[in-house]
């Protein structure tokens, strides 16, 4: 099984699923006592999420790409990155690394494309609504995304100040739940976890549309293409 670098704490919280979700994946594959051969490098979220709110998407750019190489360097085979907001950076990314970078928003549009789904919600942080880089690549592959019609400050709030802190609550999951609601009045055949931490607050139970969640998705692609 090759190694699996993870570019991570963007937020830790996610991070710690991932690392979950890979080993458990690996295990039901290869049984027994197996896990995944993975590298971590956690980067500090603060500084990153201060980029962000300014506009620095370069910047920010070259601390993942260095944060990649430094993974390859030390023996990943395969990288990828912990986060649907950061893949703003993806070409840099890729650039800088001569193993796969596996993109997170490809194991989602499998997934979404095998069920049949066409028009997909998508909740994330409002760089990952708002802005063109993750909804064009899932338009590539033949996907019509819809973001919520509703002002984003609050469902990008719950992200940044509740999830990426580890606060699960029954109030943001309601908001949360409305917004799906609205994007299946619009025509949302399923609704796209596109911000790693969704998946603390909203599972299949919880949403009136059948959920993809981004970061189980990512972490089990992961797995099939290290052990591809
Ligand atoms: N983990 C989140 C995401 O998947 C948000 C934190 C970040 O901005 O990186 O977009």
């Amino acid at each position: 099984m090759k190694t699996i670098g993870i570019i991570g704490g963007m937020s830790w919280e996610s991070t710690a699923h991932y690392f979950a979700a890979i080993n458990r994946e690996t295990a039901r594959l290869k049984g027994g006592l197996h896990s995944a051969p993975i590298l971590l490098q956690a980067l500090d979220f603060a500084p990153i999420a201060q980029m962000q709110s300014q506009g620095a998407w370069e910047e920010a750019g070259f601390l993942l790409a260095q944060s990649a190489r430094t993974l390859e360097t030390a023996g990943a085979q395969i990288v990828i990155l912990a986060t649907n907001t950061m893949h703003i950076a993806a070409g840099a990314i890729e650039t800088a690394i001569s193993c796969p970078f596996l993109h997170i928003a490809d194991p989602t549009a499998d997934a979404l494309l095998a069920d049949g789904a066409e028009t997909v919600g998508l909740l994330g942080t409002r760089f990952t609504m708002e802005m063109d880089f993750y909804k064009d690549r899932l338009r590539e592959r033949g996907l019509d995304p819809l973001v919520p019609d509703v002002d984003h400050t609050n469902l990008n709030a719950i992200i940044y100040e509740e999830l990426c802190r580890g606060i699960v609550s029954d109030a943001s999951r309601a908001i949360y739940v409305r917004a799906i609601e609205r994007l299946a009045a619009r025509g949302a055949q399923a609704v796209i976890l596109g911000c790693t931490e969704i998946g603390m607050l909203i599972g299949d139970d919880d949403s009136p549309l059948p959920v993809y969640d981004t970061t189980s998705l990512h972490a089990k692609a992961a797995v099939a293409a290290a052990l591809a």
